[in-house]
């Protein structure tokens, strides 16, 4: 059982120091549902720029269920977990068909959409209508175990489920949507997730038993996960003056519906560079190993080497006559930044053009 002096302690540490950010000032309910669909595993200041953009270019909830798909991806371009973009049009979808293109004022109704689990259902109705649920985030569990001096292992779902039923008890009915904030707020800010929190500036640290017992950073109990897929693979930037070849990934599975480099299974070396590029039915005329490079999925990690691949405009002219070469793999430059949504796990290759280049001038 905690003390009601919790709510009032976080509620006047909130009104003193909150952060100001754009969804905050926000009431609308589409906005803070965006706001936080993007929040999860991003931080707040990659997210900024992204929750304007998205808002402006999809102003409402009918915007988003009309959108076309490779809009929708290239809005989410470089935040990753593309499945909550995806869940975001199916959930603005069901709501023209059942809820006149609103989000509805109501938690159970709200949990019943696509991508939306308690935590945001929590987050919206709360804070968008006033309702008085919890919303607990991994943030939230955080300050609880510490507060609690809890060992129960946080990922276990009965965790969550008994933290989301003590935060309901504590939730004052006059501010629930301040309530859950200032949780989430005291969670980013104070109860620091990695090194010491800044138990000095938190306004529950009287209550706070590992702070008393002087063992914050025991807590909270996380079992181990189990160990990450490891996959090698070849990357290839095959490119001439003004095209690089790109193709899209199945519809289904891991960044279902993206472009991506052309690649291959395995670390190749240069030989195998130059048979894996004639098999795509064009001759390199310069092939250069790029860095190496990793990127890190929640299952998996891709550990990738590259090679950078010149090819000349007339002999791709000829593979595109000769169908060796589909053209929907060969885009010009300027397109992909406009239209073609490419997944951060290429950046390490995308981004390094220009190093490229003076690898070949070298
Ligand atoms: Fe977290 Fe320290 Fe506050 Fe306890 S006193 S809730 S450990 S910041």
């Amino acid at each position: 059982m905690h003390s009601p002096e919790i709510a009032e302690k976080l509620l006047a540490w909130y009104d003193k120091g909150r952060r100001i950010l754009p969804w905050r000032e926000s009431r609308d309910p589409y906005h803070i549902w965006v706001s936080e669909i993007m929040l999860q595993q991003t931080r707040v200041e990659a997210v900024k720029p992204y929750y304007d953009r998205f808002l402006k270019a999809l102003p409402t909830i009918q915007d988003l269920a009309e959108a076309d798909e490779e809009l929708l991806l290239k809005l989410w371009e470089g935040l990753g977990y593309y499945n909550r973009v995806r869940n975001l049009q199916k959930a603005a979808r069901v709501m023209m068909e059942q809820h006149q293109g609103q989000m509805p004022a109501d938690y159970d109704a709200l949990l019943a959409l696509p991508g939306i689990g308690s935590y945001t259902a929590g987050a919206v109705a709360s804070i968008a209508f006033g309702i008085p649920a919890p919303a607990v985030d991994g943030n939230v569990m955080r300050v609880f175990a510490r507060l609690d001096a809890d060992a129960e292992d946080i990922l276990l779902p009965a965790h969550k489920r008994r933290i989301e039923a003590e935060l309901a008890e504590l939730m004052p009915a006059d501010r629930p949507g301040d309530m859950n904030q200032s949780l989430m707020e005291l969670g980013a800010m104070v109860c620091l997730p990695n090194g010491a929190p800044k138990c000095e500036s938190c306004p529950l640290q009287d209550l706070c038993k590992a702070r008393a017992a002087g063992n914050m950073t025991d807590y909270p109990v996380k079992k181990p996960k189990a160990k990450r897929k490891i996959e090698n693979m070849t990357v290839f930037v095959i490119e001439s003056e003004n095209r690089l070849v790109i193709r899209k990934r199945p519809n289904k599975g891991l960044l279902a519906g993206l472009y991506e480099l052309p690649h291959a299974e395995g670390f190749l070396d240069e030989t195998g560079a130059v048979e894996y590029v004639r098999s795509l039915g064009v001759e390199p005329l310069q092939v250069k190993a790029l860095p190496e490079a990793k990127h890190i999925f929640t299952h998996k990690e891709w550990h990738m080497k590259g090679f950078s691949v010149k090819i000349d405009e007339i002999r791709l002219a000829d593979a595109l006559e000769n169908g060796r070469l589909t053209a929907e793999f060969l885009i010009a430059k300027e397109e992909i930044e406009k239209k073609y949504p490419i997944p951060s796990a290429f950046d390490a290759f995308m981004r390094k053009e220009k190093e490229r280049k003076a690898i070949f001038t070298k």
